[in-house]
């Protein structure tokens, strides 16, 4: 925590002092570029704000686990391994908005991904690279930012999701920010096109109710209604986005041109709604026979497929992440289950928090969706970054990181020309740390999948477990019948404390057992790793040592080495026990 509050102070602090000289430079000498000198000083209170923000935040220790209050509000989940549409009842119960304390989201969106972009904008600017229209004509209004991320969070937090709430967005931006650094992605886009993705992430399950589509369409709720039983959920999501930024204080695209804001709204509905798992396995379909194919590839479907994966990358993060995740997802799906079970109807593929095997569907999982969606994005990514990695290598290209003023980096110029605005993130060439340069997809590739079947053994061990603690707790049931315990999965465990080592060092959540639901209402706590994932970019050269080992092995965490512990998770499940008792 503190390295993160150094971390931060020296990155904010230096852009704001740069900027501050370069202003009185100006005053002194013939370069009276009004507009510019305007807009540093704007880019440099920015900062200031943000820092204190920022800093504020970061001492905020409301977050903890101990606050956290559980109830039974309907969650959500959406099957994927019975992927044939069983379909259930439910209700659509709308509760009073309140405020969350946790504001990771801020955090992702505002802080890692606005802060750092203004910081090389400002950077670059110290060396005039940037003309000021540019800067004035593609800013985000920070005040519009702060307004539309907190409502965000209020609209994750509407419904107490112990998976998809406010975390999980963040998670997803996270993941994105890290896909499109890594493979290399982002030379590809315009700046246009990765704020669209980035927006599209943040957005992508925004008031998500903790149901799934098909107990909306069951149940003939509101916005199944609404939406045709199309989609429900994630038209919900995209549309209600775009009615916050409906308000003035909120629209954080006020600056974009008419032509802009139809480009980026088409892409974002696009992305969002194939979000919507049950057209995966024709996304899937329809992206391979495009990479059989030899024109290029689609933007859109691209830019659809890394929002998808990552909104399916836990498997592909540290065990102690992953199994987080997990079983905060399946508190989900066991709440609707229990919604089920109250209104007398049948429980949804694995939604009966009695008898769901919980191992044994994560394998069915990971090697159903998670592996054929990793293995595609890395096709995909290489079929269209390996051509720019080689046109970069011939003409030297500032994009593969020789320093060089406007470059386009692999942006195509036909691309470039077409909209002079937004250019490659490779341009000026100041950032040779993600050049194509230092793109490794054969590293980015073997590590996911590394990790992936590492993840897959760990549900084969416990999916031994299961298999032997089910009968246990058949026995267990049999002993009392009379068991209030009707909130908590049955507890199938043997050795609750007993716990491994990973190979890294870290504890890892023990290999006998304990499938156990780790806190509900928020999962990942403020001193957890998600949090931290969301903020710190792995490669980012000022991380500590230690971070950066860990990533070295872990291509899309923040920083595993901030997980909690198994311990901490044991410690979860009993306040979150005594609470669901109280
Ligand atoms: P989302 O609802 O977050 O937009 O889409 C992700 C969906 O993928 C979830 O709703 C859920 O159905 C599925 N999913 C994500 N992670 C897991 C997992 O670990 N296990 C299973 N069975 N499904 C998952
Ligand atoms: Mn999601």
């Amino acid at each position: 925590m503190d390295d993160c509050v150094t971390i931060k102070k020296k990155h904010l602090q230096r852009p704001i002092f740069r900027l501050r000289c370069l202003v009185k430079q100006l005053e002194k000498g013939d370069i009276n570029v009004v507009d510019l000198k305007k807009n540093i000083e704007y880019a440099a209170s920015v900062l200031e704000a943000v820092y204190i923000d920022e800093t504020r935040k970061l001492l905020d220790t409301e977050d903890e686990l101990s606050d956290i209050q559980s109830d039974s509000v309907p969650l959500e989940v959406r099957d994927w391994l019975a992927s044939t549409f069983t379909r259930e009842m439910g209700i659509v119960k709308r509760r009073p908005e309140e405020k969350p304390k946790f504001r990771s989201i801020v955090h992702a969106v505002q802080a890692g991904i606005f802060v750092e972009r203004m910081y090389r904008k400002t950077s670059s600017m110290v060396g005039l690279a940037y003309p000021a229209e540019v800067i004035v004509t593609f800013k985000i209004p920070v005040p519009n930012l702060i307004s539309f991320a907190e409502a965000l969070e209020v609209g994750y937090s509407k419904y107490k999701n112990p998976y998809h709430n406010l975390i999980h967005a963040a998670d997803v931006t996270q993941t994105v920010h890290y896909i499109m650094i890594h493979t290399g992605i982002m030379h590809w886009l315009t700046e246009l096109e990765i704020l669209a993705m980035i927006f599209a992430a943040a957005v992508h399950d925004y008031e998500h109710t903790g149901t799934t589509n098909n107990f909306h369409i069951q149940t003939r709720s509101d916005v199944a209604i609404l939406y045709n039983d199309r989609s429900v959920l994630e038209n919900h999501h995209v549309s209600a986005a775009y009615r916050l930024m409906q308000e003035e204080e909120m629209n954080i695209l006020a600056n974009l041109n008419k032509d802009d804001w139809r480009e980026l709204r088409s892409l974002v509905i696009e992305m969002v709604l194939s979000t919507d798992m049950s057209g995966h396995f024709q996304q899937i379909k329809t992206m391979r026979h495009t990479l059989q194919q030899a024109q290029g590839v689609d933007k859109a479907k691209a830019m659809s497929l890394i929002l998808h994966a990552a909104d399916i990358s836990h498997p592909a993060k540290s065990w102690e992440l992953h199994y987080r995740w997990t079983m905060a997802l399946m508190e989900e799906f066991f709440r609707q289950g229990d919604k089920e079970a109250a209104l007398g109807l049948q429980f949804s593929p694995l939604c009966d928090r009695k008898s769901t095997l919980v191992a044994q569907s994560q394998i069915g999982f990971i090697d159903f969706i998670v592996e054929p969606t990793f293995s595609l994005l890395t096709d995909s990514m290489e079929k269209i970054v390996m051509p720019l990695i080689e046109e970069a290598t011939k003409s030297e290209s500032p994009a593969f990181g020789t320093p060089g003023q406007n470059s386009l980096g692999g942006v195509s110029n036909a691309e470039a020309q077409r909209r002079p605005g937004f250019k490659s993130t490779g341009d000026g060439g100041a950032h040779a740390e993600n050049s194509l340069a230092t793109v490794d997809l054969r590293g980015f590739r073997d590590n996911l999948m590394k990790i992936i079947q590492a993840n897959k053994e760990r549900w084969k061990e416990l999916a031994a477990e299961e298999e032997l603690g089910k009968n246990v707790g058949e026995q267990e049931k049999d002993q009392s019948r009379n068991s209030t315990d009707a909130q908590l999965q049955e507890e199938t465990t043997r050795t609750q404390n007993e716990s491994s080592q990973g190979s890294d060092g870290t504890t890892c959540p023990p290999r006998s057992i304990v499938l156990q639901v780790v806190s509900f209402d928020t999962p990942l706590s403020d001193e957890s790793s998600s949090e931290k994932c969301t903020i710190s970019d792995p490669n980012q050269k000022d991380l500590s040592d230690a971070q950066q080992e860990t990533q070295s092995t872990d291509p899309l965490n923040g920083e595993p080495k901030h997980c909690k512990k198994s311990e901490d998770i044991v410690k979860a499940t009993e306040q979150t026990e005594a609470l669901v008792q109280n």
